[in-house]
């Protein structure tokens, strides 16, 4: 860790923690490997015992296991941001840190160039047609698969897509940031978001020149490579005006955040917090077309068990919790779960689930029990990492559950098909 660095992590380390252990049992990392050393104290306390010395390798693997989730900001009293301080840490690390960092780094680098995404999942499809159903429950591989052919396909087994649009409105144009998940491993989401908002009168306009938030490569430190992201989105996205709807949650809380990434670059700041203002998370604006009561409510015949999973971004970044609940109150038709201890990370934390696949999958594990338990029909939410997670989840737990982005619920339940009666 370089001098001033080193001291910076060192005062907000000193000063401010209190050794309370308030972080440590909301901590998913340590709940899932009884490591203290994993929770927000623990690395507070190793940053103190190695404040004067280069960050080796125990240091680097220690603080690569952390999710960036908030849970600990949210609960402690001295409100210190550990996610910030981790993403500091690591921005001092070697290319490599950590377990699996070669995984790592060439996932980052795909995210650089998300086009490669579109061919796996050409190739992903592919494979997962020949292999899916021939390897066994527990393949690693076979998890990873599931990513790409999940059965029943859940738009198509649940509802009936809605092919009619209205036209002749005014609402317009309106800017669209799919994420590259959406755009290049789900497309379905693009189009089921695209259906709900052409009912609407609204057409999603997709900007050329768009590339990966950069949400990736800031979590692993690499501060530059993130800025340049930004400074991409902000040029493809100023070429058009209000509002820009984001459909990935976990998106949506790092481009609300380009105004803080770019806050010291006196060229950027300015365009940087102006995308930053307009950005709206999907949640939100399809509750304020409920509120204007815009979105057709038909009554569905069949009561639907649905469990929303809150993405970490949207809930302890945001703090958009209530709206998907809001959005879901709002369709006919649909009973919500709840789990009794409140929502709970995924596991998949961007790249935490390359860097950490035993631990990632043991924090999904947890709570993919708790959700089987309460026996939902369908899975949703709106971060796209997270709907990986949990479609891997499902697959893991040999259940067939559909996992869906909250856009194909809405879309589906505003015309409700025969499945459905
Ligand atoms: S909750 Fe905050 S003050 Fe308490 S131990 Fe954790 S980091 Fe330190
Ligand atoms: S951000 Fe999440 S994973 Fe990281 S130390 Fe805090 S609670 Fe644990």
């Amino acid at each position: 860790m370089g001098s001033s660095d080193q001291s910076d992590t060192d005062s907000k380390t000193s000063k401010h923690c209190a050794k309370c252990g308030a972080c440590t049992p909301v901590c998913p990392v340590f709940r899932a490997s009884g490591n203290e050393i994993y929770s927000a104290r623990g690395k507070q306390h190793l940053a103190e015992v190695f404040k004067d010395q280069q960050p080796g390798p125990v240091f680097e693997d220690i603080y690569s296991k952390c999710l960036l989730c908030g849970a600990c900001s949210e609960v402690c009293p001295q409100h210190i941001d550990i996610s910030d301080e981790v993403i500091e840490a690591r921005s001092t690390f070697s290319e490599l840190y950590g377990e699996h960092g070669y995984q790592k780094y060439l996932a980052r680098k795909a995210l650089n160039r998300p086009e490669l995404l579109g061919a796996a999942r050409v190739l992903g499809k592919s494979a997962a047609d020949l292999l899916f159903k021939r390897l066994p429950p527990a393949s690693g591989l076979r998890l990873r698969l599931a990513l790409f052919a999940q059965t029943p396909a859940p738009d198509e087994v649940l509802f009936s897509p809605v092919k009619e649009a209205h036209t002749g409105g005014a609402a317009g144009e309106l800017t669209y940031f799919p994420g590259c998940a959406a755009q290049y491993l789900y497309p379905d989401i693009i189009r089921t978001v695209s259906e709900v908002l052409n009912r609407q009168d609204y057409r999603p306009l997709i900007p050329g020149g768009l590339g990966c938030c950069g949400l990736a490569s800031l979590a692993s430190g690499k501060k530059d490579e993130a800025r340049k992201l930004a400074q991409k989105n902000i040029k493809a996205l100023e070429l058009s005006d209000g509002p820009i709807l984001v459909s990935c949650g976990s998106c949506f809380a790092h481009l609300a955040a380009y105004g803080k990434l770019l806050a010291d670059d006196p060229v950027w700041r300015t365009r940087a917090q102006l995308i930053s203002e307009r950005v709206v998370e999907i949640s939100v604006f399809l509750e304020s077309l409920l509120e204007d009561e815009v979105i057709e409510r038909d009554e569905a015949v069949k009561t639907l068990k649905v469990f929303y999973h809150d993405p970490c971004h949207m809930r302890n970044e945001a703090g958009i919790t209530e709206e998907p609940r809001k959005v879901l109150a709002s369709l006919k038709g649909i009973e919500l779960l709840e789990l009794e201890d409140g929502p709970q990370c995924c596991g998949q934390g961007g790249l935490f689930h390359v860097g950490a696949p035993e631990l990632s999958a043991q924090i999904r594990d947890n709570l993919a029990e708790k959700i089987i338990t309460l026996q939902p029909d369908l899975i949703t939410s709106t971060c796209s990492g997270c709907l990986m997670q949990l479609k891997s989840a499902m697959a893991a737990m040999e259940k067939n559950i559909p996992v869906v982005h909250l856009s194909a619920l809405v879309n589906g339940l505003s015309k409700p098909p025969d499945s459905l009666s």
